[in-house]
């Protein structure tokens, strides 16, 4: 006989759309939700997570094998998140939990069960009590001694165990306590500029019901410090807050930051490797860790009790996930904030336009930052018209002299160019044959280093220079585009007594060699940084007085939605790394495209004016933010089957209450020799498209080697 509440319902980290019922063996204490069971699967078995309760089940049900943890593994908030993730994506319940899941705990590794202990020595016993040959306890008192009070982690790491301190703790010799979060707090040396006095006013007044803001402050205006500010409030409330970051590269500074501030009690973490990730997870589950630092992933560590959330740079894509279960980190944010009942900070200079629009709403508590402290001040911005001019390296003479004024006066001059290699065709000029890759449908770039080559940016695939065209036989190759090594090049020729840096990914591989290279530039007066994207994020240039973008139009002309949106926010990051010292600075973009509306708006009225420019736009076409859009995505290596699928689940959905547009091929035909077909699919409201996709999700194609997805609030339409 069952029970009520002897049937459970398991979430198994597999791609299996529905929960699996379980029954309870009587002699088995009920697993509590979050948990993790082992359960029988087909022939084999599986670690899944209690999701639910259910009073019957019309199958004959097996019993699971066993329980693995006592306490949930997983919060509740984390599991109504899971089940509404695989709603809102459209995902199978099962893929959705084994995306949230570190891959240890699918594995069934124990979770740490106890709370950080902390060790002291008691005030009743002298060490007298100590045997003389019992080294090893005399090592571990004295280490307590010397510290005052010491962690157990910290003791194990002298090789010091469990039953050394327990021996100890039998003789009343020193004595344990959880670790409580403390706080030392070593007070910021800023008084706060007005807005920023705003902003932790603002937030420090909701800090325990649900409340979004955007934190929308220029580069450099103090954002960090504003969230320093709140999440220590946070902390001293006995709570723990968490702080998503785009890129790993980033982390190191926010976390030294961190510390910084707070005590070394503190221990900040960025979760890296998988095995760090776990030991993460299970430690802010217990409250060990009052701060988690992390990237898009760390938005499902499971904590006691979450605090805050702070989004920083949300603009970026990084938060969004591209393949397998499409989410946004950054939405998810929110909806778990909404779960919580606790604050959400989303902080950018370059705010995305959805978030600029939930401001609007007044979904979002809007905060400005529109100053830098002290005296540091903002760039100023300009088209530099390159029709009919000379042109060298893909830089127009005018600019060329005006790079050469900016050494001149000291200054440092960063040339942006959102392309690596050396030229981005490679062609004959006899019979206009162009370098393809074999396996994509895109040109090959010419690269003169790392190596000579031609290279396929799309799979990586890399391809022997040749010397004849291999279509007419001519001896007529030639180049054309500019990547970032064709700048270096015509720079070192033109400036060649000034130190020259390229920084994109053939270049720059760790963050040693970042840092080693800024170093660098710091020291010397004149220098040139030549680089991709990788230039907008993270480290400042303080001696930069010139920022140079070169070739920028191609973003504001880009067929994607976002082309616009994503090439302003590069523009304005980048130049935010300048100039931040006395010294003011410029932005001169060259275009071929002077009177584009995005670009005049940019220039004229800043990121602001691009925004409501961009809106427009925006507006008329019935995109996000002004309406729903999710894209379907068939690829294969056998082109008609996948352009078939497509057809069919966009038929299926074309009755509904949706516009459906497509099927087309993806900007990029074919990518690793995989055929790549999609549509979008429009709605006016998010209900009309859910319910859509809803009718669709469970599709699958007749040919195994179709594979397809579903994205909804898609990043790009590539
Ligand atoms: P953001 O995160 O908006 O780019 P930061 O928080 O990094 O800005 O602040 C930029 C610089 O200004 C940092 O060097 C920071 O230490 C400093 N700063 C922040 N707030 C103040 C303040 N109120 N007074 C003086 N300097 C400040
Ligand atoms: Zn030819
Ligand atoms: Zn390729």
């Amino acid at each position: 006989m069952l029970d009520n509440q002897a049937i459970v319902k398991v979430a198994v980290p597999r791609r299996v759309w529905d929960s699996y019922d379980y029954s309870v063996p009587s002699d088995t204490t009920i697993p509590r939700i979050g948990a993790r069971v082992s359960v029988p699967l087909g022939r084999g078995r599986a670690v899944g997570i209690v999701i639910g309760y259910s009073e019957e089940s019309k199958y004959e049900l097996k019993d699971i094998l066993n329980v693995v943890d006592e306490s949930p593994f997983l919060s509740e908030d984390l599991v109504e998140l899971g089940s509404w993730m695989s709603e809102y994506y459209h995902h199978p319940l099962g893929s959705v939990f084994e995306t949230i899941l570190p891959r240890q705990a699918i594995n069934g590794m124990p979770a740490k069960a106890e709370p950080e202990q902390i060790w002291r020595l008691s005030s009743s016993k002298d060490s007298q009590e100590i045997k003389a040959n019992a080294t090893r306890q005399r090592q571990a008192y004295e280490a307590i001694r010397d510290r005052g009070e010491i962690l157990e982690s910290e003791l194990k790491q002298f090789g010091i165990t469990k039953s050394t301190l327990k021996a100890l703790e039998e003789k009343q010799l020193i004595v344990k306590s959880d670790v409580e979060l403390v706080l030392e707090v070593t007070p910021s040396p800023y008084t706060l500029t007005d807005e920023q006095e705003q902003a932790v006013g603002a937030i420090k007044s909701s800090l325990n019901r649900y409340e979004s803001f955007l934190v929308d402050g220029i580069t450099g205006s103090g954002k960090t410090e504003v969230y320093l500010q709140v999440i220590e409030q946070v902390l001293r409330q006995g709570r723990q807050a968490l702080l998503l970051v785009p890129e790993i590269a980033l982390t190191p500074q926010m976390t030294a930051r961190f510390q910084e501030r707070f005590s070394s009690m503190v221990i900040v973490h960025s979760m890296i490797s998988n095995a760090k990730r776990f030991e993460t997870w299970t430690k802010a589950a217990l409250g060990d860790i009052p701060i988690v630092v992390g990237t898009r992933s760390a938005i499902f560590t499971p904590f006691r009790d979450l605090g805050i959330i702070v989004v920083d740079e949300e603009h970026d894509h990084s938060y969004k996930q591209i393949e397998s279960l499409r989410y946004s980190a950054r939405d998810l944010a929110i909806m778990r904030a909404n779960k919580l009942d606790i604050p959400c900070v989303l902080g950018s200079a370059t705010p995305s336009l959805e978030s600029v629009v939930n401001a609007r709403r007044g979904r979002y508590r809007y905060l400005r930052l529109s100053r830098r402290p002290g005296a540091a001040k903002l760039p100023s911005f300009h088209i530099q018209d390159m029709r009919q001019r000379e042109i060298k390296g893909g830089i127009c003479l005018p600019l060329l002299q005006r790079i050469e004024h900016h050494l001149d006066q000291d200054g440092q001059v960063l040339v942006l160019i959102n392309r690596r290699g050396h030229s981005t065709k490679y062609f004959c000029q006899h019979c206009g044959w162009m370098a393809e890759c074999d396996d994509c449908d895109v040109a090959l770039t010419w690269h003169e280093a790392p190596a000579r080559s031609l290279q396929c940016h799309v799979c990586g695939r890399r391809y022997q220079p040749i010397s004849t065209c291999p279509a007419c036989g001519e001896k007529g190759i030639a180049m054309l585009g500019v990547g970032t090594q064709q700048v270096e090049e015509a720079l070192a020729e033109a400036f060649p007594n000034v130190p020259h840096y390229r920084i994109d990914r053939d270049s720059i591989r760790t963050n040693r060699q970042m840092t080693d290279m800024f170093r660098k530039l710091q020291d010397s007066h004149e220098g040139l940084l030549i680089g991709t994207q990788m230039l907008a994020k993270g480290h400042h240039f303080p001696n930069v007085t010139l920022v140079a973008v070169i070739a920028a139009d191609m973003g504001f002309l880009s067929t994607d939605f976002r082309g616009p949106e994503r090439t302003a926010q590069l523009i304005v990051q980048v130049a935010g790394r300048a100039g931040r010292a006395q010294k003011p600075g410029e932005v001169w973009i060259q275009t071929y495209d002077p009177d584009n509306v995005d670009l005049q708006s940019l220039v004229r009225d800043g990121y602001e004016g691009f925004t409501d420019t961009e809106l427009k736009i925006r507006a008329d076409s019935r995109f996000p933010p002004f309406g729903q859009i999710a894209v379907i995505r068939a690829e294969g290596t056998d082109e008609n089957a996948a352009e078939e699928f497509c057809t069919e689940v966009l038929d299926q959905l074309r009755p509904s209450d949706v516009s459906v547009l497509g099927p087309v091929s993806a900007p990029i035909r074919r990518v690793a020799k995989q055929y790549r077909f999609q549509g979008v699919v429009l709605a006016q409201s998010r209900k009309q498209l859910h319910s859509a996709l809803r009718l669709v999700e469970r599709m699958r194609p007749k040919s195994r080697k179709t594979r397809w997805s579903i994205d909804v609030d898609p990043s790009d339409l590539t």
